[in-house]
């Protein structure tokens, strides 16, 4: 078959890990599963060894071509303490001009483009081109519909969001609580606040949405923005649920003696702790974390970052890029009096193969939503931990909706967790009967994901229609697997 009578998507990645691996593993799906071509862009960043290893495994021959996009110069575009939301809203819409150029220099022009929730500007490269446009939503369906309600909010909604008494509303859905919001919506003058109405506005304006959840995970909410009124009116454009998409396990790399450590473990006995790419822990609260591991007297492995001024998204732009002594942040003898017990690891970590690892019981999660999708693909049971972003609702839907999960009542508003809760929080999950109806649970929803992407599931049908609409009869083989 020559190259140019099969379809050809073109996927924009937006800057980050939580944004880039599931736009590869969806442009690899289009490739193995419905023999496409698939060209990504991703917008270069200040790259880590991890970004680079992933990008390369999915330019593997005879799947994705990826293309770096320059990042353009934002500075004089965004004030000096702009926040991650707004940076991305901002270099993403800064990027339409050289997309739509390396575009129009690619061999095969493309038959679609998908983008992903920070892409949505460039949705009119799709209409200048004629071809179907798509928006990859790399969230679930849940933290969606809020984002396509928000303007509606904006309207109804008086004064700030947190100050309300009530919950939100959005129908169909389970209701948003007001210390649940997503932090563009914390404060109504911050520019964020803007650039996320304005991606509400602007998701609904496309030929479908791709969504990284699947049907039984979050039924009741995919029903609402298929078919209830309001949300059905404003959302319109077809809702395909294409999850769970995670990355599959590949080398542990540098990683060796870490799993050399796993392997001599009891099965489900260890908490691995980790805040995505972007999360940081205060120093007192990295300590108070330190502390509670200890006395849990629990195993673990803790991906270890510096600490920032606050606890937040410090490390966003900038994993990988410091090599501290690790030891300087945390308490005196730490490493020594936990030595056996638990492993330290710097800055990043090979997280999926640690959760599918079988030694691991438990995440402390900052519960990012690729996080969160590899923990349920992999049986883990969470501690949640929201750090910024959507994260707050992942966690009640984690604890709340979907009974997963364990969660201070403290977080996210205290400003500090300290060592009692936390050590109280890993025994109930490691230790007491509590952890182990939470992992019973976790599992039956791995196996519900496994049934989504089976020959005929859910999530499997979902991109086959996707293929179809891109009028593609394509060589319908079994689930993507790298083994
Ligand atoms: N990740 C990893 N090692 C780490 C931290 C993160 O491999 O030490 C990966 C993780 O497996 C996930 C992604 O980076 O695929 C983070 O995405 P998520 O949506 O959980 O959080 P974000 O970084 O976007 O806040």
């Amino acid at each position: 078959e020559s190259s140019s009578s099969k379809p050809h998507a073109v996927l924009l990645s937006s800057p980050g890990m939580g944004h880039l691996i599931p736009v590869l593993e969806l442009g690899k799906r289009l490739v193995i599963l419905h023999n496409f071509d698939v060209t990504v862009f991703v917008v270069a960043s200040q790259t880590s060894a991890a970004e680079s290893s992933i990008i390369e495994s999915a330019m593997r021959p005879k799947l994705c071509q990826v293309i770096e996009l320059p990042r353009p110069d934002i500075s004089g575009l965004i004030g000096p303490d702009a926040e991650v939301f707004t940076i991305l809203a901002v270099m993403m819409r800064e990027i339409k001009p050289a997309l739509r150029s390396a575009i129009s220099s690619l061999k095969s022009p493309p038959t679609m483009l998908v983008v992903d929730l920070f892409g949505t500007e460039s949705l009119i490269i799709a209409d200048e081109l004629q071809i179907q446009k798509y928006v990859y939503i790399t969230i679930n369906a849940w933290c969606l519909a809020l984002a396509v309600y928000a303007p509606t909010l904006d309207k109804l909604v008086q004064g700030e969001y947190i100050d309300k008494n009530g919950s939100f509303n959005i129908p169909g859905c389970v209701p948003v609580r007001p210390s649940d919001v997503v932090d563009p919506m914390l404060d109504r003058t911050n520019p964020q606040y803007l650039e996320y109405v304005r991606m509400g506005l602007k998701i609904p304006m496309n030929s479908g949405i791709l969504i990284n959840t699947w049907e039984d995970l979050e039924p009741t909410t995919l029903a609402a923005l298929r078919h209830v009124k309001h949300l059905g009116r404003i959302l319109k454009a077809s809702v395909y649920t294409v999850g769970p998409i995670a990355r599959p396990l590949g080398p542990v790399g540098s990683n060796k003696e870490l799993f050399d450590w796993l392997d001599k473990q009891p099965q489900e006995s260890v908490l691995y702790i980790s805040l995505g790419s972007g999360g940081t822990l205060s120093l007192e609260q990295t300590i108070e974390l330190a502390w509670g591991l200890e006395l849990s007297q629990q195993r673990f492995v803790w991906v270890v970052r510096r600490p920032t001024e606050k606890t937040g998204d410090g490390s966003y732009f900038k994993v990988g890029n410091d090599d501290d002594e690790l030891s300087r942040f945390l308490p005196e003898g730490f490493l020594t009096r936990t030595h056996n017990k638990g492993v330290v690891v710097s800055q990043w970590a090979a997280q999926v193969e640690i959760l599918s690892h079988p030694s691991v019981g438990g995440f402390l999660s900052h519960c990012g939503w690729n996080s969160t999708v590899e923990s349920i693909t992999n049986g883990v049971p969470i501690i949640a931990w929201p750090l910024y972003a959507e994260q707050k609702m992942n966690a009640t839907l984690l604890k709340e909706e979907l009974g997963i999960a364990v969660r201070s009542m403290n977080l996210p508003s205290a400003a500090t967790v300290g060592r009692e809760e936390i050590k109280m929080m890993v025994r109930r999950m490691m230790v007491e009967e509590e952890g182990r109806g939470l992992r019973a649970r976790v599992k039956e929803l791995k196996l519900s994901g496994e049934r989504a992407w089976k020959n005929g599931g859910s999530s499997y049908n979902g991109l086959s229609m996707l293929a179809k609409e891109c009028q593609v009869i394509g060589h319908y083989q079994c689930p993507v697997s790298e083994a």
